[in-house]
C-alpha cells in the first residue's frame, strides 16, 4: 500500500515477468507475436490518432519499447506515405540507421533496400520503391541543405532526439521551418528521457505521449577505490560474473574500436587459460564493425552459454539487446570537443553524465531484474559527473555546420532558431576557420570554393584539400588518403606472439615523410595486389576497412567530377601532396620542442606528443609536423602525422600564418619562424552574423 503507484506498477509486471519468463529456452515467438509483445503496440490507436491529429508530436519511451522499428511501419500501414512520399526515421549514428532498417527489412518481409532502406554517408541503400527510409540526421541535414522543403517526405521521425548531436539540433530548425509552411509534412520526435518539456514547447507546446515503461530493478554496485586501470577491471569484472553470477548475457561499455577488440583478445585469452572459452561467447560491436557481425549480437544465446557484448557507447541507447542481466560501466565515453585550451577540436575520452550513466544501467533491467557494476566510485558518480550532458553544439567545432548553412543560404546565424544556441564564441571562431580556409570572404559571404566544399560531407579542411589537389595535379593520390582518413583502424595489432609480426610487417609501409603517404602506401600497394582479401591477412590490415576505403573513394570522385574536372595522379611526389595537405590543415600544425623533444602547436603553444603509432615516431628528422587529429588519453597524442617545410605554411594559409620579422640563421641552416595571425578580428568584430 505504500508504494508509490509507478513502482507498484513495475513490481507487480515484474511479478508477472518472472512467471513468464523465457529466458535461457529459445525463443518460440514468430516475428509478428515478438511485435505485438512490445509496449509501443498497446498504444498503436493512440498514436496514430494524435499524430493524424497534429502537426508535431514528441514520444517519449524506453528503450527498446519499439519506437524506431514499429511507429515507421505503423506509419506506413496507415497510409501517411501517400503518393510516393517517404516515410523518414533519423539515427545519430550510422549502426544504428543499418541495423534497424535491416530488423524492419524483415519484419515487413522485403529486401533490405527495397520497401525499407537506409542512407548512410557514403553509402545509399534505397531504391525508388523505398516507403520506410532510415538514415543518420547528417545524411538529413545534407538533403535539407538540397530541399529545404523536404518535399519527398510526408513523415521525418527525429529519433534518438535526446542524443543532441549537432545535425539532430539543426534539424530541430530546418523541420520545423519546412512544417510551418507544408500542411503535409509531420513531425515526429523521440527520445528516450524525460526532458520532453523542452522538446515539446519549442514545437509549439505539441502534445507528449508517453509509452509505458517496461522495466525491472537494476542492483547498481560501485567501487571502494577509483580504478586506476579500467580496463583491467573490466576484465575482472567479466570474470567474476561469469563464475559468481547466474545465467544471463554481460554488457561492457568501452570508449572505442580499438579498446574493444584488445579487450575482445585479452579476454578470449584469458578464458582459453580457464578452458571456458566455449561458455562465453565474447561479441565486440562499434561501428566500422563488418555488418554480419553486428547482427551477431541479436541473436538468441544458446542454452547454457552466455553472451558478453563489449560495445561502444552506441549501446546505451540506439541499439537494444535483449537478454542483458549485467552491464558493467566503467564511466567512459569519447565525444569529438572543441578543447579552448588547444584551440580546436580532440577526441577526448570523458567521463559520462548522470543520466548517461543511468541508461547505462538501465540496459540490464529489461529482460528481467538486473545488476550495473559501476568501475568508480559513489561519490565519483555524485560529485564528479554531470546531471547531463553537454548538448554538441555547444562544444563542438561548429565551421562545418555553418559552412552548410551558408550553403543553404541562410545568412541570420544569430536569428537562427536553435533550441540551444552555441556560445557566440564558437560560431565566431567557425566563421574566422572559414575565412582561413578561403571559404568565406572578408564580409562573411560564401566564396566560389566554399560552396564547393560544401558539397562534400566532411570537414571542411578535408573538402579544401581534394578541391585544391585538382590544381595541384594529385587528384587521385589525395582521393585515396582522404579517404583512408575517412575510415577508422586500418592496421590490425594481434596480442602475443603474432603481434611482433604484424609490427615487422607494418613498418615496410612507412614512408620517410609520414603517415599520409604511409596510407597511400598502404591503399595502393594493396589494389596492385588485386584489392585481395589473402593480401590483407598477410600485412595485418582490416580487408573490410579497405573495403570501406575504396567505396568512400568512389563516392568522394564522384562529387568532384561533378565539376568535371580531370583527375590527375602525381605519382609519388610527396612534396606535392604535403604542401596540398597544408592548405587544409594548417591549423593543426606544431613545432618540435628542442629540449623536450615534445611538439608544441603553432597555434597555441601547447605540448602534444607523436603518438607510437606513427611512422614518424622515433625518428629524428620530424621538426615541423602537420597531423589530421588530436586524441587526448593519458597525453594529447596527434595521429596521423607528416613532416612539412614551414615556409609551406605560409603560402598556402597566407590568411593565417605570416613570416616573423627577425629571421634567424642557426648553424646549419636558415630556419624560418612562422607566427600565426589568428588574433587579427579578434578585435574587428567583422563578422556579420545577422542580416544585413
Ligand atoms: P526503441 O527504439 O524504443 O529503443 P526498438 O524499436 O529499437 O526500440 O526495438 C524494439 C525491439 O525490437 C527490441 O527490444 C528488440 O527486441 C527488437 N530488435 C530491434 N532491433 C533488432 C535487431 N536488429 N535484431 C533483432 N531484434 C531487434
Ligand atoms: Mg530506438
Amino acid at each position: 500500500k505504500g508504494l508509490r503507484p509507478e513502482i507498484n506498477n513495475k513490481v507487480s509486471e515484474w511479478k508477472d515477468s518472472i512467471k513468464n519468463d523465457s529466458y535461457g529456452k529459445p525463443t518460440t515467438k514468430n516475428l509478428q507475436e515478438q511485435r505485438e509483445s512490445l509496449p509501443v503496440f498497446s498504444m498503436k490507436k493512440m498514436l496514430l490518432e494524435t499524430i493524424k491529429n497534429n502537426k508535431f508530436v514528441v514520444i517519449v519511451g524506453e528503450t527498446g519499447s519499439g519506437k524506431t522499428t514499429q511507429i515507421t511501419q505503423y506509419l506506413a500501414q496507415e497510409g501517411f506515405n501517400k503518393g510516393n512520399m517517404i516515410i523518414g526515421c533519423t539515427q545519430p549514428r550510422r549502426v544504428a540507421a543499418v541495423s534497424v532498417a535491416k530488423r524492419v527489412s524483415e519484419e515487413v518481409g522485403c529486401r533490405l533496400g527495397q520497401e525499407v532502406g537506409y542512407t548512410i554517408r557514403f553509402e545509399d541503400n534505397t531504391s525508388d520503391v523505398t516507403k520506410i527510409k532510415y538514415m543518420t540526421d547528417g545524411m538529413l541535414q545534407r538533403e535539407a541543405m538540397m530541399d529545404k522543403m523536404l518535399s519527398k517526405y510526408s513523415v521525418i521521425m527525429l529519433d534518438e532526439a535526446h542524443e543532441r548531436t549537432i545535425a539532430t539540433d539543426v534539424l530541430f530548425v530546418l523541420l520545423k521551418t519546412a512544417a510551418m509552411k507544408r500542411d503535409d509534412l509531420k513531425i515526429i520526435v523521440t527520445s528516450a528521457t524525460l526532458d520532453s518539456g523542452k522538446f515539446s514547447s519549442y514545437f509549439e507546446n505539441c502534445p507528449i505521449v508517453q509509452i509505458p515503461g517496461r522495466t525491472f530493478p537494476v542492483e547498481i554496485f560501485y567501487t571502494k577505490e577509483p580504478e586506476l586501470d579500467y580496463l583491467q577491471a573490466t576484465l575482472e569484472c567479466v570474470l567474476s560474473i561469469h563464475k559468481n553470477e547466474s545465467r544471463g548475457d554481460i554488457l561492457v561499455f568501452l570508449t572505442g574500436q580499438e579498446e574493444i577488440d584488445t579487450c575482445c583478445e585479452v579476454l578470449y585469452e584469458k578464458l582459453i587459460d580457464l578452458h571456458q572459452e566455449n561458455e562465453l561467447i565474447i561479441l565486440p560491436i562499434y561501428s566500422s564493425l563488418p555488418s554480419e557481425m553486428q547482427s551477431k549480437i541479436f541473436e538468441p544465446t544458446p542454452v547454457g552459454k552466455r553472451k558478453v557484448i563489449i560495445a561502444t557507447n552506441i549501446a546505451e541507447t540506439s541499439i537494444t539487446i535483449d537478454g542483458i542481466y549485467y552491464v558493467i560501466d566503467p564511466g567512459f565515453v569519447k565525444v569529438n570537443a572543441y578543447d579552448p585550451k588547444l584551440g580546436m577540436d580532440s577526441l577526448m575520452v570523458t567521463p559520462i553524465s548522470q543520466a548517461q550513466a543511468k541508461q547505462r544501467a538501465g540496459r540490464a533491467g529489461r529482460t528481467g531484474p538486473g545488476k550495473c557494476f559501476r568501475l568508480y566510485t559513489e561519490t565519483g558518480y555524485n560529485k564528479e559527473m554531470l546531471p547531463n550532458s553537454i548538448p554538441e553544439i555547444q562544444r563542438q567545432n561548429l565551421s562545418h555546420t555553418i559552412l552548410m548553412l551558408k550553403a543553404m543560404g541562410i545568412q541570420d546565424l544569430i536569428g537562427f532558431e536553435f533550441m540551444d544556441p552555441p556560445p557566440l564564441k564558437t560560431m565566431l571562431s567557425a566563421l574566422e576557420e572559414l575565412y582561413n580556409l578561403e571559404a568565406l570572404t572578408e564580409d562573411g559571404d560564401l566564396t566560389e570554393l566554399g560552396h564547393r566544399m560544401a558539397d562534400f560531407p566532411m570537414d571542411p579542411g578535408l573538402a579544401k584539400v581534394l578541391i585544391k589537389s585538382i590544381e595541384f595535379g594529385c587528384s587521385e593520390e589525395m582521393l585515396s588518403i582522404v579517404s583512408m582518413l575517412s575510415v577508422q583502424s586500418i592496421f590490425y595489432r594481434p596480442t602475443g606472439e603474432l603481434r611482433k609480426k604484424a609490427d615487422e610487417k607494418r613498418v615496410r609501409f612507412n614512408h620517410p615523410h609520414g603517415d599520409h603517404m604511409t596510407m597511400l602506401n598502404v591503399y595502393e600497394k594493396w589494389v596492385r595486389n588485386g584489392s585481395s582479401k589473402e593480401w590483407c591477412k598477410d600485412n595485418f590490415i582490416h580487408y573490410r576497412s579497405l573495403l570501406r576505403v575504396r567505396d568512400v573513394r568512389i563516392q568522394l570522385k564522384k562529387i568532384m567530377n561533378k565539376y568535371g574536372s580531370e583527375m590527375r595522379s602525381c605519382g609519388q611526389n610527396s612534396n606535392l601532396i604535403r604542401i596540398n595537405l597544408c592548405c587544409g590543415f594548417f591549423k593543426n600544425t606544431a613545432k618540435k620542442d628542442s629540449e623536450t623533444s615534445c611538439y608544441k602547436t603553432l597555434l597555441e603553444n601547447t605540448t602534444v606528443y607523436l603518438h607510437p603509432s606513427s611512422s614518424l615516431f622515433g625518428k629524428s628528422s620530424s621538426e615541423y609536423v602537420i597531423y589530421h587529429t588530436l586524441l587526448l588519453t593519458t597525453k594529447e597524442y596527434m595521429h596521423c602525422v607528416s613532416v612539412i617545410e614551414p615556409t609551406w605554411l605560409v603560402e598556402q594559409a597566407p590568411r593565417f600564418f605570416a613570416k616573423a620579422d627577425t629571421e634567424q640563421v642557426n648553424k646549419r641552416k636558415r630556419t624560418v619562424k612562422i607566427q600565426p595571425l589568428y588574433n587579427r578580428f579578434d578585435q574587428q568584430q567583422s563578422w556579420r552574423l545577422s542580416k544585413r
